[in-house]
């Protein structure tokens, strides 16, 4: 059994370390020195090159290392019969909770103002002035693994919280709006919006301008998910109209974010290296030699993507 990290971007000799130790009869082989590429059957994968799974005859399972998979539908030589799986793992979904829940209450308590007023030596007594959390509305694009797991931890601090999704939806304490019909609905109540969705052709470009204004004047925006979902070019005119508050920004169409982008110096723009939530070789490379070992049973996967959604 062969298994092929392709992971230029992550840190493949951690993923070997993993493998080799779960499973000491594998061939563990790292991207480029993949052998022959006949014997591949596995590949764990982390914006691979296009065309490098396409090169790979027998492979039967494709693992990305993250819970998106836009990275693998990106490639316009995917090869289409390979079942793809990604992520779900406690870690992942307790570091986007941390993540969301950390930017929410900054933004909930005012927080870059006060940063500003000590910058500036400020001691101003309306700062005193904060709603209370079952006032402050949040919404969030997207309830799956991590966008309803971070909904749950905001409702849980009282937070008036509503969610988005494809298919219609009943969590409890959540108020969920489906489809495309249902998204007004949401923006118009949300001052603080959160993106926990994939990126696939339905959702690409979906933060711009005209969503912008569907939001409270003044709404705070923060990105977690893929940077394909902004609009770039829109989020700066809609800071300094008013119409957006602030942005918290962990992801960009391209990262590294070149450092001559106008995001960095923005003082609404907090950026940060797509660090919300990061997959943990320890905890998932088990899962991983797991997977594997049900599917040289025959058995279906867990955590398998619909290749026909996207996601
Ligand atoms: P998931 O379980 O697949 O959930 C996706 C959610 O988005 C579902 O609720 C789905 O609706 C909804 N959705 C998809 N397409 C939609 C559409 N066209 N209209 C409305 N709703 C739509 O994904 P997840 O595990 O929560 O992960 C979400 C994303 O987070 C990943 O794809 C990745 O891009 C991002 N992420 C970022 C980081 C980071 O470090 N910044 C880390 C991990 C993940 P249904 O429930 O109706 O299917």
């Amino acid at each position: 059994m062969t298994i092929l990290i392709i992971a230029t971007h992550d840190r493949p000799d951690w993923w070997a370390r993993e493998l080799e130790r779960l499973a000491p009869e594998a061939d563990i082989r790292v991207w480029p020195d993949i052998g022959n590429p006949d014997e591949v059957e596995y590949v764990l994968a982390w914006r691979p090159p296009h065309g490098a799974l396409a090169a790979l005859p027998n492979l039967r399972v494709v693992f990305s290392l993250g819970a998106g998979v836009d990275h693998l539908f990106s490639d316009p030589d995917f090869p289409a019969h390979v079942t793809v799986s990604r992520v779900v793992d406690p870690y992942l979904t307790a570091g986007i909770r941390e993540y969301v829940l950390l930017h929410v209450l900054r933004y909930h308590r005012n927080q870059p103002a006060l940063d500003q007023q000590q910058r500036d030596r400020v001691w101003d007594d309306r700062a005193r002035e904060l709603r209370q959390a079952d006032e402050q509305t949040v919404g969030i694009l997207g309830l799956g693994e991590l966008g309803r797991d971070s909904a749950e931890a905001l409702a849980a601090l009282e937070f008036d919280v509503a969610g988005w999704t494809r298919s219609a939806k009943d969590i409890p304490g959540i108020t969920c709006f489906e489809d495309r019909g249902g998204l007004d609905a949401m923006l118009a109540r949300s001052r603080i919006l959160v993106c926990l969705l994939p990126l696939t052709p339905e959702t690409e470009g979906i933060l711009n301008a005209e969503l912008f204004s569907k939001l409270p004047k003044g709404a705070y925006l923060i990105n977690d998910a893929r940077g394909g979902h902004l609009v770039e070019g829109d989020l700066i005119p809609a800071l300094e109209s008013g119409r957006l508050a602030q942005a918290t920004l962990d992801v960009f169409r391209t990262e590294p974010l070149p450092a001559d982008h106008l995001f960095w110096d923005h003082p609404q723009i907090t950026v940060n290296p797509h660090n919300a939530a990061i997959t943990d070789p320890r905890s998932v490379a088990k899962q991983i030699v797991g997977d594997i070992a049900r599917d040289r049973k025959g058995e279906l996967l867990p955590n398998t993507v619909d290749t026909s959604l996207g996601y």
